[in-house]
């Protein structure tokens, strides 16, 4: 393997090659998760009326304290009503439009009513009324370029009169498993066979990043049964590949793809788990080969191919999206290679303590799944003691 590249530097080659995928309108309701690619202005002042925030009675201030004949009820979505005659309240319900003149509603809690008249307590000019315009006004920015939306987006561009926007288009993402020994769940192991378990789980990597995922069929480590899936696999907008990568005589994912034309930009980063990572373009299309090792492929789609599609979709921080807390053991540091360390956050007074996970090998995924995140220990001497500042990445 040649001189392994650090994970920065490796990040920047992937970073720089991730070109933005074409615009679509989506249908807001459709749009969770996408990234936003032109601003989205406000169709309305919100709300667009003065409304009232309460049941209640609308009035002016300075009429109060006193006895108020009520001189009619607005609900919400009734039509705006007429102005609020002098020496009056009118009943108002939550989200009701507040009649011109009225200056303050008072909770329905706060009153005692008499048949049409209503004695009111003191109330204070403005209150429980919700302005015209004060969330957002018309023609103001609702949600600006380059934004994930999550749900309070989505919220807010449903309340302010927006059907659709303009989003990248989802990357289409093939993966691909490679392995004589791999199996499905529900078939019998024969010695020396295991479970496939990467394609799924890299998926769910990649789906919640804003994937529409393609699974190819699992390849056995065959050089014709690899060019057929790479073949197909290439047609996406990015390839994922998980196993083949090392450096023994099966491993040929490297050497096909490179015959079909991808041209590799690096192989072999100074990360654990998952240094025999690749990474290859050919066209628009981004080639990642991940090592099996469950570990190492969920690290690698974690830390390098996330971004990747994050960037392809836009997003100007594509990440990887570090957290700050503290190691709650203390953690050797390897002297070649950052790396990534299964833990489990526990939450205290001064933060969030991060505990390592026994089994902190790349092939054992079940220990993996018993952590939430994975700490990032710098590659370097010694050791980070307990108690220390570190960085780490949600494993969800
Ligand atoms: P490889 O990268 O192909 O040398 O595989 C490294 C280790 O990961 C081997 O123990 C493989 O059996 C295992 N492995 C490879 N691919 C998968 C997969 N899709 N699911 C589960 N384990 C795998
Ligand atoms: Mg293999």
């Amino acid at each position: 393997m040649p001189e392994l590249l650090t994970l920065q530097d490796a990040l920047a080659r992937i970073l720089e090659r991730a070109q933005p995928l074409p615009t679509e309108t989506v249908a807001v309701a459709e749009a969770a998760g996408r990234i936003l690619l032109e601003p989205a202005f406000s169709r309305v002042d919100l709300p667009p009326f003065a409304s009232s925030a309460m049941d209640g009675f609308a009035l002016r201030a300075g009429e109060t304290p006193g006895e108020l004949p009520i001189a009619f009820r607005i609900s919400a979505g009734s039509p705006g009503p007429g102005a609020l005659p002098p020496g009056s309240a009118v009943a108002i319900a939550t989200g009701g439009a507040v009649p011109e003149g009225a200056d303050a509603v008072v909770p329905i809690e706060r009153v005692t009513e008499h048949g049409d008249r209503v004695h009111v307590p003191e109330a204070r000019a403005g209150q429980h009324i919700r302005p015209r315009g004060g969330d957002v006004q018309e023609g103001e920015v609702v949600v600006g370029s380059g934004e994930r939306l999550g749900p309070a987006q989505i919220g807010a561009l449903a309340a302010t009169g927006i059907a659709a926007v303009r989003c990248s288009a989802r990357p289409r993402v093939a993966v691909l498993a490679t392995g004589s020994e791999l199996r499905s769940a529900g078939e019998p192991l024969a010695s020396g066979q295991i479970y496939e378990s990467n394609r799924a789980m890299i998926a769910a990597v990649l789906v919640a990043a804003g994937a529409n995922v393609e699974l190819l069929p699992v390849v056995e480590d065959d050089e014709n049964a690899h060019r057929a899936a790479l073949r197909r696999g290439l047609e996406a907008d990015v390839l994922v590949t998980s196993g083949g990568v090392s450096m023994g005589p099966h491993d040929l994912v490297r050497r096909v793809a490179a015959e079909l034309g991808v041209e590799e930009v690096f192989w072999g980063v100074a990360v654990k788990p998952g240094k025999p990572l690749s990474f290859g373009i050919r066209g628009a299309t981004l080639v990642f080969g991940l090592p099996g090792n469950p570990v190492s492929s969920l690290v690698g789609s974690l830390v390098f191919v996330r971004p990747a599609l994050l960037a392809r979709q836009g997003l100007e921080h594509p990440g990887p999206a570090y957290e700050h807390g503290i190691a709650a053991a203390t953690l050797h540091r390897n002297a070649r290679r950052d790396e990534f360390v299964r833990a489990r956050r526990r939450f205290e007074e001064d933060g969030v303590r991060l505990v390592p996970v026994s089994g902190q090998e790349s092939h054992m995924i079940v220990r993996a799944a018993s952590a939430d995140v994975l700490v990032h220990v710098p590659r370097g001497e010694g050791e980070i003691a307990a108690g220390a500042p570190v960085r780490y990445l949600m494993l969800a």
